[in-house]
């Protein structure tokens, strides 16, 4: 059996990890345009802030697994062209051009992080470190850089923003929507750390959308315009905007509008023995049917399940929630489900703030709230900002979400299996009676 997998990163090393364990007499072929696979896409960051001494600890542990799987590697050697009818591929190393005949095929090439009305004219000048390659040479740049623009106020700007915070540049963040990290906080909780932020004199731009970047005259800095204004920069870092690499198989696969690959509850998609994971596809995401959720976690899991559902449709995909976590600023930030700015397009809602110290002995603040479905009390998302870390408990209410549980069966459950010294405990009991209160008050 030929197995080609075509992107040796997350979903493409978990894939191959996990053909090779089901199918342990498969040739298995992993092919990845770049040279070197398998870092990090944070490596830039981590760098910056000098938690890495070597670029190798930002290596990706799956690599490792893979290395040992008995693969047949082709590093520098990208996919160009799909024949669905005749089962193989085309591939270029170099100036060569070749074919490879799959039994099964696999694919796995992420998405890029662009800027969609440039041209290659600003490659020169913009940051990256979506490639250990791009890493190294965003780390070069930055030796004689003195501003920098950042687009995208969201996870991946953010990280970014407190990285380069590091290093003695003028830094301006622009941001389309009115707050930061909008998609997965209502604005309320993240007013302090944008204050903070604007305290500690980073140049913010929210409700501000970037419509032009240039090359100046002299090549050496960019030139960006928005409805507010012009910005000079000499390097620019985009958070924003990831879009599938698809465009290679458009006209031989079905696409989704975005240009995600569109594929079947089994990973199959519109061609027979043809699958796709990872960055390129949507999942099904509770509350909104499918969504777009190109994130770490959802490219390991679809690669392990599509191991499974090649020969034979063994594993469904099911509904994923989104959850995410970031330590920005100092700050501890979880949110989990549906902001209140989502739900409440959806549903008639409740919402809980509440903001206590930590714990008796801890006096920093845990800033904590709750969407909840007004008549039945279902979580449907849950923000948790706090000095203090606190991510694992936040788990149990990711998993509460995935059940679908009330506010008070979840109390039920946590109040046999977790501590009660455990800050979120206290917090949801307190939720659970103010939830109450609204209801009665509103009798
Ligand atoms: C700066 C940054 C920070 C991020 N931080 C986080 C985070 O903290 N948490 C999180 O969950 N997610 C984060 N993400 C998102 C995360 O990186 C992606 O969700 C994840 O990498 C997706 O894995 P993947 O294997 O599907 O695709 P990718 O990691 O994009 O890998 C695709 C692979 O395919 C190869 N490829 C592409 N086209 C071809 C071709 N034609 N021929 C051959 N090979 C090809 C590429 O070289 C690449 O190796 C971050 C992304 C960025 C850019």
């Amino acid at each position: 059996m030929e197995i080609v997998i075509v992107g040796a990163s997350f979903a493409g090393l978990s894939a191959a990890i996990e053909c090779r364990a089901t199918h342990p007499e498969a040739s298995i072929h992993l092919i990845d345009r770049e040279k070197e696979v398998g870092y990090y896409p944070n490596a830039l960051n981590w760098k910056l802030k000098g938690s890495l001494t070597s670029w190798d600890q930002a290596r990706i542990s799956l690599l490792k697994e893979a290395e040992q799987a008995g693969l047949d590697w082709k590093l520098g050697t990208s996919l160009i062209g799909l024949d669905g009818e005749r089962k193989t591929v085309s591939l270029k190393k170099g100036e060569t051009v070749f074919e490879l005949a799959y039994d099964y095929l696999i694919l796995a090439m992420g998405a890029s992080q662009i800027w969609e009305r440039s041209s290659g004219e600003l490659e020169s000048r913009l940051l990256s470190s979506k490639t250990i390659g791009a890493a190294q040479a965003s780390l070069e740049k930055l030796k004689d850089a003195q501003s920098i623009a950042l687009i995208g106020g969201g996870q991946i700007g953010l990280e970014s923003l407190e990285a380069l915070s590091q290093l003695p540049v003028r830094l301006s963040l622009f941001e389309a929507q009115d707050s930061l990290l909008a998609k997965y906080f209502d604005r309320e909780m993240t007013e302090t750390l944008r204050m903070e932020l604007e305290e500690a004199g980073l140049d913010l731009h929210l409700s501000e959308t970037v419509n032009d970047i240039r090359l100046s005259a002299s090549g050496q800095k960019l030139n960006l315009e928005s409805i507010h204004g012009q910005y000079e920069a000499d390097y620019l870092l985009i958070g924003t905007n990831f879009k599938p690499n698809s465009q290679l198989v458009d006209g031989v696969l079905k696409l989704n509008a975005d240009g995600t690959i569109w594929v079947d509850e089994f990973l199959q998609t519109s061609q027979p023995d043809v699958f796709a994971v990872g960055d390129l596809i949507q999942l099904p995401f509770a509350f909104l049917g499918k969504a777009y959720l190109p994130m770490i976690n959802h490219a390991i899991l679809t690669g392990r399940q599509v191991a499974q559902n090649l020969v034979e449709q063994q594993w469904p995909l099911k509904e994923v929630q989104r959850m995410i976590s970031s330590h920005l600023f100092g700050y501890y930030m979880t949110s989990v489900g549906l902001t209140e700015a989502e739900a409440q397009l959806r549903k008639e809602i409740s919402t809980l703030r509440l903001q206590r110290p930590f714990s008796d002995w801890d006096d920093r603040l845990l800033d904590f709230k709750l969407v909840l479905a007004k008549e039945t009390g279902q979580i449907l998302g849950g923000q948790l900002v706090s000095k203090c870390q606190h991510v694992e408990q936040m788990d149990s209410l990711a998993l509460a979400l995935s059940q679908g549980l009330c506010l008070q069966n979840y109390l039920d459950q946590s109040w046999l299996c977790l501590p009660r010294s455990r800050p979120l405990i206290p917090l949801m009991v307190e939720a659970a009676n103010l939830y109450r209160r609204q209801l009665l008050d509103q009798d």
